[in-house]
């Protein structure tokens, strides 16, 4: 980590351009610079691109209220991939008769054999009518949009509204369904709002730090920083997961706690609050309902009676629940680890009621803080990209609602259906009821669960259309390919975890012929029958104010002018709220409701034959499914293979040591990956990265669904381990065969 103001190391290094010095090469001068965003998670840091002879060479941190000027590597390093040679430059339309298979990949270097170059005209034209044929036979219920967490929030809120008013059904749905969709139910359900209450800055506010299943240190590096420096000056961290991530050196209390049973922690410490008197009876009497039904379900749930089913001593979780009840500010983060789970709503409602009960919220240094992966998650849900309601969480099962929105998009008769979601409609491909597709910038054959499944239905569609800046896995079933930009190549606002609505501006133009995002959007629309005409992202913005109340005070001028503007910002010249949720909850009766939750095991559990637990997740150098990052030359030289993490005693159970080879089987397939001994894993499980395509790990994960979020369960999957398999060969991004030589 390192500091962009600073001058500390890496500050002015890149891969390519060096320092001058007396041996060293001179650093060509930088041609130009612009100020933009990171693309990569949601803490969404603040950059400056350095541009020379129409690269990018180097990627500085600016001071930002995200970042103050820091970068993880990530950021710094990770820019290269716009400029890879695998980049889709042309469009490309799938040749007739060429099979989708799905136990096939088309090589991203060589997709020639399946594909053929085609013009713009051509594609569109090709793209639509197949769209069309199936909803004009079948209805738009036939067909399905996801859209994309990486892109601009007016991309995404374009892609909506193309799915909602053209093709004519809610089926639309992006990458938050696979990670806070649990976390988005239970802040809707017991607050009325999915929105953070606090900015990540506030823990400097904060005396006492909760985090639990999140792992900033490598998931949001540069708010990792933040947490640091205020453990530094003295707040106490309170650490909860299974594994002994980076932060459990600095924290008061670790409690690695056994996989799969937050739900029964979590009760522990509200039993301990409420039976040692340290609940805020005002805050309860005058902004909660339902402390009764509370208090009753976790009257059971003692630490002493937990702590055979949590492993932790009932002692250590009675002086974490101290520490969190009467500190004077507490402040609650979470990530993955929480809301992967089929019992991921009930982990948030848990975590939602700590805050209330003790009255932990509505203040500098409190409140919950869902940590959102993407760097734009947060603005793709905010503008309607889910399938249950329209921008600004507007249900569409609403008639007043739905009659506002027929109004603002001139489209009468609006689907009233909420819409399927991301795994229900993989689902549904597979039953034949979701004919065809269109696909921007997602990719679900890699991170849905149980891939191959996916990879079947993907493979059963009848259309599938895809928007992409490089051939996916997903692109492999493709009938058409549309070249896309890259997040440097475009203009448009982006919304951080904290709520924080940022511009990213252009630094160069897409390579070859691909173009922009919003206008591919638009071209489809129009040849599918809209008569829209948006001259670029401001006036799509400026539409977006209209239907978002909570974004109508953000102008464009503003956000050109100072970069970045918090919502809820209703009316112009508002400064925007940071901090939310102060005298009342955005609820019918104003109060936030308490919903008590009791433990469940885990969907996969382990038994005789898959006796371990399958934990997956991210890697700091890689990102999502590695499509951009594996491209990435510094990032994936640092990390260019499955490793599956596991602690020395289950290693030497096995008889394998760092560096072997590992077949790893669940119910549903298996991968092989390479050992990588880390004492951070806890007892009887491994831990195994999701952005490999040599080994991926949703072809082991289970597609069960949490039953209010419909989240799988990431976190949790039975596995057995069988040491050896041929060696792992590890996919050449950084060879990156020349896209280009295409012969019809
Ligand atoms: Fe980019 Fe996130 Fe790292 Fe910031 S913390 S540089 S936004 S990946």
């Amino acid at each position: 980590m390192t500091d962009g103001t600073t001058g500390s190391r890496g500050n002015g290094t890149s891969a390519s351009v060096r320092r001058a010095d007396a041996t060293g090469p001179v650093r060509p001068a930088t041609d130009r610079k612009v100020p933009s965003l990171c693309p990569y998670c949601g803490v969404g840091c603040q950059v400056t691109y350095h541009v020379v002879e129409g690269r990018i060479r180097q990627v500085t941190g600016r001071w930002g209220a995200s970042n103050h000027g820091r970068l993880c590597v990530k950021g710094r390093f990770g820019f290269d991939y716009v400029h890879n040679r695998q980049r889709l430059t042309v469009p490309l339309i799938r040749r007739e008769g060429a099979p989708k298979d799905a136990n096939t990949l088309v090589d991203p270097a060589d997709p020639w054999g399946t594909f053929r170059e085609a013009t713009w005209e051509e594609a569109l034209d090709v793209a639509a009518a197949g769209l069309r044929r199936i909803r004009d036979a079948h209805g738009g219920g036939a067909l399905a949009g996801f859209g994309s967490a990486k892109g601009s929030n007016e991309e995404a809120y374009l892609f909506q509204k193309l799915v909602r008013t053209v093709f004519g059904t809610n089926n639309v749905d992006h990458c938050t369904r696979l990670c806070h969709a649990s976390s988005v139910a239970a802040l809707m359900e017991c607050l009325g709002s999915a929105a953070v209450s606090n900015p990540v800055a506030d823990v400097q506010f904060a005396d006492c730090i909760v985090i639990i299943g999140a792992n900033p240190t490598v998931n949001h590096p540069v708010a990792a920083t933040f947490m640091k420096n205020a453990i530094e000056r003295g707040t106490k961290l309170i650490l909860m997961d299974p594994r002994r991530t980076e932060l459990a050196r600095l924290a008061t209390h670790s409690l690695q706690f056994r996989p799969g049973t937050d739900v029964a922690l979590l009760n522990s410490m509200l039993h301990v609050i409420i039976e040692e008197g340290l609940t805020d009876d005002a805050f309860i009497a005058t902004r909660t309902t339902g402390f009764d039904d509370l208090r009753r379900t976790v009257k059971a749930y003692s630490p002493e009676a937990m702590a055979a089913i949590t492993g932790i001593p009932a002692e250590e979780v009675r002086a974490a629940a101290r520490l969190y009840a009467t500190s004077r500010n507490s402040m609650l983060f979470w990530g993955m680890g929480i809301s992967q789970h089929v019992h991921g709503t009930d982990n948030a409602r848990c975590l939602i009621a700590l805050a209330l009960i003790t009255g932990q919220i509505g203040r500098r240094g409190t409140g919950l803080h869902p940590l959102r992966g993407q760097n734009n998650v947060q603005g793709a849900s905010d503008v309607g990209l889910i399938p249950m309601v329209y921008p600004d969480y507007q249900s569409v099962e609403d008639p007043a609602v739905r009659a506002k929105f027929e109004a603002l998009w001139g489209r009468p008769g609006l689907d009233p259906k909420k819409g399927l979601t991301v795994v229900e409609i993989m689902n549904a491909a597979r039953e034949g009821a979701i004919r065809g597709m269109y696909i921007m910038g997602e990719n679900p054959a890699m991170s849905d669960p149980d891939v191959q499944h996916v990879r079947e239905a993907l493979a059963s569609l009848e259309w599938l259309v895809m928007q992409e800046i490089f051939l996916t896995e997903t692109a492999s079933f493709a009938d058409v390919i549309l070249p896309a930009s890259a997040f440097a190549e475009k203009y448009g606002t982006y919304t951080n975890t904290d709520r924080r609505v940022q511009l990213g501006r252009p630094v160069l133009p897409p390579p070859g012929d691909a173009r922009q995002d919003l206008w591919i959007i638009q071209e489809l629309a129009r040849r599918l029958g809209a008569d829209w005409s948006y001259d670029g992202p401001a006036q799509v913005f400026e539409e977006m104010r209209r239907a978002m109340p909570s974004y109508a005070g953000i102008t464009w001028e503003r956000l050109e002018r100072e970069h970045a503007v918090t919502y809820p910002c209703r009316r112009e010249g508002d400064p925007g709220d940071e901090v939310v949720f102060v005298d009342r909850f955005p609820t019918p009766d104003g109060r936030g409701k308490l919903i008590p939750a009791d433990w469940a095991e885990p969907g996969d559990p382990p038994d005789d034959d898959f006796p371990y637990v399958l934990i997956t997740g991210r890697l700091l150098e890689h990102w999502h499914t590695g499509a951009i990052t594996r491209r990435a030359e510094v990032l994936d030289a640092l990390e260019p293979a499955p490793m599956l993490s596991m602690g020395r005693e289950l290693a030497a159970e096995l008889g394998v040591s760092a560096g072997d080879v590992v077949t790893v089987e669940s119910r549903r397939g298996r991968v092989r990956a390479i050992v990588r001994v880390d004492d951070s894993i806890p007892r009887g499980a491994v831990f195994l990265p999701f952005c490999f395509v040599e080994a991926p790990a949703n072809a082991l994960t289970s597609p069960k669904l949490d039953p209010f979020g419909k989240i799988p369960e990431f976190k949790y999957s039975a596995v057995r381990l069988v040491p050896g398999g041929l060696p792992v060969e590890t996919a050449s991004y950084r060879a990156g065969a020349v896209l280009e030589g295409a012969a019809d």
